[in-house]
């Protein structure tokens, strides 16, 4: 099963509740998408199934319609193997122009809401409402008003899941599919993670699933009943942030402590910028800044930021979860630049500011960090470090800069 239908299994969401008092996190997820999109210049196919992917021998399926996924087909399945599944379906080829177009629009219409939203994908966001509900109503009714307007303006149908943090939404909006909002009430959390199989948490990989079932934990709430120390000794601080999410937890929600807790820098330029090398020595120089200032708190960072605003102002976002907690420029600057790439292909427009964010932040000590002290790869880490001593001693970030790109030559 995959992930998707693994979380459409659990308990009775009719008991739930209505309550959206604080469940002000959303997630926006358009409904098969590329396929969607597709057929507004193919009526005559609603109801079909219908599968977008390459045609050639190696294609993949990029998108399928409900009907098709009814035959097993999804997302990354070889084309081969769909056609086995469902000979039936009709194929088309992605036109990669038309979706950013209908992007686009949908998040002009999100933007509309709030400027606190991360895209996370060209059908994919979550939006933090907290700012908006006073303007605009409860997160409820901001949810299915933002849905008819998306379906009005586009003919295109969006899920929402509404809750308390980002990893709740995101199972929520799951639920939701197709054509459908679901709120989880802050005091309903625990009650519609429990049931689910564990490997629907964000996270839980093939490997991480056969390690808890080792345990006998099955379930997340199987998960959310042991000791957070327990999931730290056996998992290291991948255990740490998963029974974390087994409770609703993450940095971006409910989780009070750690609300908020996020070190960040940005830059605004004098003119538009263009140039792909110019972006990455800023975002380069950013994430130096960032990192610094994460290491001097004794912290590491499990997710980060990039924040990209264009010169007429419309301003996109994209969060990295990592792979091991960092504390490093060079780690960062790795992990961000894919994602600035990627924006600055989506949108040929001079940037205006760049911005990057170290959250999810967690001590050192407990990050599994320490652990990997003796490795090579620390040899990065040291550099970094005693930068850090000669700010210290000089307070001068010219020099940091200067060697920070001397190992990072502007290579494509
Ligand atoms: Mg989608």
């Amino acid at each position: 099963m995959s992930r998707k239908q693994l979380a459409r299994s659990g308990g009775d969401l009719s008991r739930l509740g209505a309550d959206d008092t604080g469940a002000t996190m959303l997630h926006l997820d358009m409904d098969s998408f590329f396929v969607s999109v597709e057929l507004l210049s193919r009526p005559e196919l609603l109801g079909r199934p219908v599968i977008v992917g390459g045609r050639s021998g190696r294609g993949v399926v990029v998108s399928a319609s409900y009907e098709a996924r009814e035959f097993g087909v999804h997302a990354a399945m070889p084309m081969a193997r769909a056609m086995n599944l469902c000979p039936f379906a009709e194929v088309i080829p992605p036109s990669h122009g038309l979706y950013s177009t209908f992007s686009q629009t949908v998040f002009d219409l999100v933007a509309q809401v709030t400027p606190d939203f991360w895209q996370v994908s060209v059908d994919e966001a979550y939006i933090d409402v907290s700012g908006a509900v006073r303007r605009l109503g409860s997160p409820a009714l901001i949810t299915s008003e933002l849905r008819a307007e998306i379906a009005a303006r586009t003919g295109l149908r969006a899920s929402v899941g509404i809750a308390g943090s980002r990893v709740v939404a995101k199972l929520a909006s799951t639920r939701a599919k197709p054509n459908g909002q679901l709120l989880v009430p802050l005091a309903s959390t625990q009650e519609f993670l429990d049931p689910m199989p564990i490997e629907a948490l964000p996270g839980v990989g093939e490997k991480t699933r056969e390690a808890f079932f080792r345990y006998g934990i099955r379930l997340i709430g199987d998960l959310a009943a042991v000791d957070e120390a327990w999931a730290g000794r056996v998992f290291g601080a991948h255990g740490h942030h998963l029974w974390r999410g087994a409770h609703g937890w993450d940095s971006h929600g409910m989780d009070r402590q750690v609300k908020d807790r996020s070190i960040s820098a940005e830059h605004t330029f004098g003119e538009d910028v263009w140039d792909l090398s110019q972006l990455e020595h800023e975002l380069l120089r950013l994430t130096d800044k960032v990192a610094h200032r994460v290491r001097a708190d004794g912290k590491v960072a499990t997710t980060l930021g990039l924040k990209y605003r264009l010169g007429d102002f419309t301003t996109l976002s994209r969060s990295v979860t990592l792979e091991a907690p960092t504390d490093l420029a060079q780690e960062m600057y790795e992990a961000l630049r894919p994602a600035m790439r990627d924006l600055r292909a989506q949108r040929s427009k001079g940037v205006r500011l760049l911005g990057v964010r170290a959250a999810g932040l967690m001590d050192f000590t407990v990050s599994g960090r320490q652990a990997r002290l003796d490795e090579a790869e620390h040899s990065g880490r040291e550099a970094e470090v005693a930068l850090d001593d000669v700010r210290r001693k000089f307070g001068t970030a010219a020099i940091s800069q200067a060697s920070l790109l001397s190992r990072h030559p502007n290579s494509e």
